[in-house]
């Protein structure tokens, strides 16, 4: 999601459009100016496109509006934002946290196809009150503009409420299961079959519907059940990572053979002494005994080559304040966590001020192949008993 443009805030919430938006964009502009060509040709070349174009940008703000409902109901009910994205086929709101009750689930999940529906209902209300009549065309831009608004976005609440994930209903239906089963893995799982099997409905409909001549519009069904299938394998495999991480500490997983270096050495006798030595890709700094930073071959690539003589690893460095740090205790499901929110393939794992050891995602992601490897059962647990390596240090 890199490739967005930032637009604002919103109640601390950063909105950003994805350039594939502008696909989509593109093509309702399109496809609704030829619509008013057909439908109302004494509008005019002009009117026809700038309602085509208001059409879309409207779209657009009832889409954020959908977003905006169920980030400002996780907000208000104690989870972290961080952004919305507006892309291709809708928006996506980063929610940080995940809910901790089904309650919260449901109401955030909820939240999003309701709007829809509101502001779907209201444009076709506010469109009839200005003479607009049902199955018929609409004669005025405005009302034109509204109706379209008003169809889209009643389609768009009935489609999220499909029971699949990663679609709303597939929230929705997940919060219920967790509500009446108490178990938020094991609602997951029912919902994520569930979903499968919504999704293999969608594929047989969408083939039936391909081969009685339905053409194109069947294949698309086929295609969503095909997204939707793919969607509900992933929830449901999730679980089980996260079951398999449950209860495993930073401390069980991190490297502990950490180089430390000292601060006052200068970068040519790093390079020279460590770097190109040990091939490590992370190097842990030290002031008397106390970690004050970090030092990777990247930090080393920002300085000329000229100036490697003369600048120490300590100005060189990324000193502790600018890392992300985490301690031993923490479990590894928040340690990816805190990488991913912040963009880190490793933490160095701090206690008291000294450096325990590091770990990255790598490590845990090996992790967890070692049981299909070992072809263990998936019920099988481990007792740890293992005590750590003391760090290996040098000068
Ligand atoms: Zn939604």
């Amino acid at each position: 999601m890199r490739s967005t443009i930032k637009l604002g805030k919103i109640s601390g919430i950063e909105i950003g459009l994805h350039y594939s938006w502008f696909i989509i964009a593109a093509l309702i502009v399109f496809s609704l100016g030829e619509h008013f060509h057909q439908v109302n040709p004494e509008w005019g070349t002009g009117k026809i496109w700038i309602t085509a174009l208001v059409t879309a940008a409207l779209f657009f703000v009832t889409l954020l509006l959908h977003e905006l409902a169920h980030s400002l109901v996780a907000q208000r009910r104690g989870l972290r934002i961080r952004a919305i994205t507006l892309f291709a086929l809708g928006g996506v709101s980063q929610i940080e946290d995940d809910a901790t009750d089904a309650k919260t689930e449901f109401w955030v999940a909820i939240a999003g196809p309701i709007t829809s529906l509101m502001i779907g209902f209201g444009c076709l209300a506010i469109a009839m009150g200005l003479g607009w009549h049902r199955s018929t065309e609409p004669q005025t831009a405005v009302t034109g503009v509204l109706v379209w608004l008003g169809y889209i976005n009643i389609a768009l609440a009935l489609f999220n409420m499909i029971p699949g994930f990663p679609l709303d209903g597939g929230r929705v239906l997940r919060s219920i299961i967790w509500g009446i089963t108490k178990n938020a893995d094991r609602s997951t799982r029912i919902a994520a079959r569930i979903g499968q099997v919504v999704a293999l409905l969608f594929i047989l409909d969408g083939i039936w519907q391909f081969f009685s001549g339905a053409g194109f519009g069947g294949l698309w069904i086929a295609f969503i059940g095909w997204f939707l299938m793919d969607a509900a394998k992933a929830s449901y495999a999730e679980v089980g990572v996260r079951e398999e991480l449950r209860g495993i500490r930073v401390s069980d997983v991190m490297s502990r053979d950490c180089i430390i270096v000292n601060c006052g050495m200068s970068l040519q006798d790093f390079v020279d002494t460590y770097l190109l030595m040990t091939g490590q890709r992370c190097y842990a700094v030290e002031d008397h005994g106390r970690l004050i930073g970090l030092i990777t071959p990247r930090d080393v690539g920002t300085v000329p080559r000229n100036g490697w003589g003369s600048i120490t690893v300590r100005e060189a460095m990324r000193p502790l304040a600018d890392l992300h740090i985490i301690s031993p205790d923490t479990p590894i499901l928040d340690a990816l966590k805190l990488m991913a929110r912040n963009d880190v393939n490793q933490l160095p794992v701090v206690a008291d001020g000294t450096l325990q050891g590091m770990v990255s995602r790598a490590q845990i992601v090996r992790l967890l192949q070692v049981p299909s490897m070992l072809q263990l059962p998936t019920t099988y647990r481990p007792t740890p008993q293992r005590k750590g390596r003391e760090l290996r240090k040098s000068a």
